[in-house]
C-alpha cells in the first residue's frame, strides 16, 4: 500500500492557512480597538451636550414663564386697585382680574411641567456625565489592553507563518503552486470528507476513493478539484 506523506502536510498546511486568516482577523478587530473606544467617547459626549442644551432651553422657558406671570399679576394689581379705588369701568377691571389669573393659572401649570422636565432632565445629565467619565477613562485602557493583545496576536501569526513555510517547504514545488493557485482563487485548497461527500462542494466522493483516501492516497474532488482529506479524530 503506497503511503503518501502528502495528504497530513496538505491537511496541516489547511489548518495553518485557516488559523492565519483567524489570525489576522483578530488582529484587524484589536487595531479597531482603540478607535472604537475614542468614538464611544466621542459620541459620549455630544451626549451630555445636548442634554446640556436641554437644560439651557428649560431654564429659558422657565424664566419666560416668569416673567409672563409677573407680568399677568402686575395686570391683575392695577385692575384690583382700580376697583378698590371705585376707578374706571367695574366689568371691565372684573374681566381683567379673571383673565389675569386665568393665565396664571395656566402658566403656573406649565411651569409646574417644566419642574418635572427638570428633574428629568437633571437625572439625565447625571448619567451622561457618568458615561462620559467612564467611556473617556476606557480610552487609555482599552488601548493599552489591546497594544498587549497585538503583541500576543502578532508572535502567534509569526509562529504560525514559520510552521506554515515548513510544511509547504516539505510539499513539491508543483503541488505547492497548485495549492497557492486553487487557494487564491477559491478560498482554500483543501476540503474534509464528511458522510461520503466533500465538504466545500457537496459532491459524493466515490467509495473506492474514500477508502484509498482513508488510506493515504491523494485524490482531488470530482466536483471542486480541492484535495480531500478524511475527518480524522483529532488526537
Ligand atoms: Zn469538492
Amino acid at each position: 500500500m503506497p503511503i503518501s506523506p502528502m495528504l497530513p502536510i496538505l491537511d496541516a498546511l489547511a489548518e495553518h492557512d485557516q488559523e492565519l486568516l483567524r489570525l489576522d482577523r483578530a488582529i484587524e478587530a484589536a487595531r479597531s480597538k482603540p478607535g472604537a473606544a475614542r468614538t464611544a467617547a466621542a459620541t459620549a459626549e455630544a451626549s451630555l451636550s445636548a442634554v446640556r442644551a436641554r437644560l439651557e432651553a428649560n431654564r429659558t422657558a422657565t424664566r419666560g414663564l416668569e416673567k409672563q406671570i409677573a407680568e399677568h399679576r402686575a395686570r391683575k394689581a392695577t385692575a384690583v386697585r382700580a376697583l378698590e379705588q371705585g376707578l374706571g369701568n367695574p366689568d371691565a377691571a372684573g374681566r381683567q382680574i379673571a383673565t389675569a389669573d386665568a393665565a396664571i393659572d395656566d402658566a403656573e401649570t406649565k411651569q409646574l411641567e417644566l419642574m418635572e422636565d427638570a428633574d428629568q432632565i437633571a437625572r439625565a445629565l447625571a448619567a451622561a456625565e457618568r458615561a462620559l467619565a467612564e467611556s473617556t477613562a476606557a480610552v487609555p485602557t482599552v488601548t493599552a489592553a489591546a497594544a498587549a493583545e497585538l503583541v500576543t496576536l502578532r508572535a502567534a501569526r509569526e509562529a504560525t507563518a514559520t510552521h506554515r513555510a515548513s510544511a509547504a517547504a516539505s510539499l513539491p514545488a508543483e503541488v505547492r503552486e497548485k495549492y497557492d493557485l486553487m487557494r487564491a482563487r477559491r478560498g482554500t485548497s483543501v476540503s474534509r470528507i464528511e458522510s461520503g461527500i466533500c465538504r466545500a462542494c457537496r459532491m459524493a466522493v466515490a467509495p473506492q476513493q474514500e477508502v484509498e483516501i482513508a488510506s493515504g492516497l491523494v485524490h482531488t474532488c470530482r466536483g471542486c478539484g480541492r484535495w480531500l482529506v478524511p475527518v480524522l479524530p483529532k488526537g
